[in-house]
């Protein structure tokens, strides 16, 4: 790591990988000018049930999305780590290896993001990275923010850079709220097609595609 551009950090079960993951971090990535993109698959989620699929499946469909993309990474570490990868070890990890000063920004939809006060240790992530939420276009942002609850919702009013491009500026602490085109597409539904033998063609990548029909994964 020896530039000192922002990096994004998406964490997510990818289960599988799809377009909302890979737009999300493109668009993130333009609009907050980010040098890198790390996709980092879960081992065994702490907030869910377990993934369909094992660590080395979703890792090896992150990397056929990825690859192509110079400022996409797939990061294995959380795919290794026996037991719960909570998202306060791995960017404690990432700070070490950043550095202090370089700006970290965890990328989360605005679907997760409302979940955040349930994350382990989510307090100190603020002095980890910065929180960049990924939200829809035309949806009113303070009707979102009273779903909030409140200890989430005071961190948000005290944290929040009406210029998302202040990540630039200091390595962690602030949220920003960047929008994006939003794609209706959930690993969910996805994973609901392939075991009714519907095609989820064009919703994710060919390749991706291709590895699960070979594999016969989620059928
Ligand atoms: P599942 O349906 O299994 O819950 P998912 O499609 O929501 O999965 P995750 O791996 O849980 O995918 O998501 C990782 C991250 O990507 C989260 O921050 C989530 O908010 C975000 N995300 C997932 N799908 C989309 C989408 N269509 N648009 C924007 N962000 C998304």
């Amino acid at each position: 790591m020896s530039s000192s551009a922002p990096i994004g950090v998406l964490g997510g079960t990818f289960d599988p990988v799809h377009y909302g993951h890979l737009r999300l971090a493109e668009e993130l990535a333009g609009a907050l000018k980010l040098d890198e993109v790390r996709f980092i698959p879960s081992g065994t989620p702490p907030h869910r049930s377990a993934p369909r699929v094992s660590p080395e499946h979703r890792l090896e469909m992150a990397r056929l999305a990825t690859a192509g993309n110079a400022r996409f990474k797939v990061d294995e570490r959380e795919s290794r780590r026996a037991g719960p990868g909570y998202t306060f070890d791995t960017l404690s990890e990432l700070r070490v290896e950043a550095g202090g000063a370089r700006p970290l920004a965890l990328l989360v939809g605005a679907d997760a993001f409302l979940e955040f006060a349930t994350w382990h240790r989510w307090h100190e992530l603020f002095g980890l990275a910065h929180v960049v939420v990924a939200h829809r276009p035309g949806f009113p942002v303070e009707r979102w923010s009273e779903r909030m609850p409140q200890p989430l919702a005071r961190e948000y009013s005290a944290r929040l850079m009406q210029q998302p491009l202040s990540i630039h500026l200091s390595p962690a602490g602030g949220i920003a709220v960047v929008a994006f085109t939003a794609l209706d597409i959930s690993a969910t539904a996805i994973r609901d097609m392939l075991r009714a033998g519907a095609s989820p063609r064009y919703l994710l990548p060919g390749a991706v595609l291709d590895y699960i029909q070979a594999r016969r994964l989620y059928s």
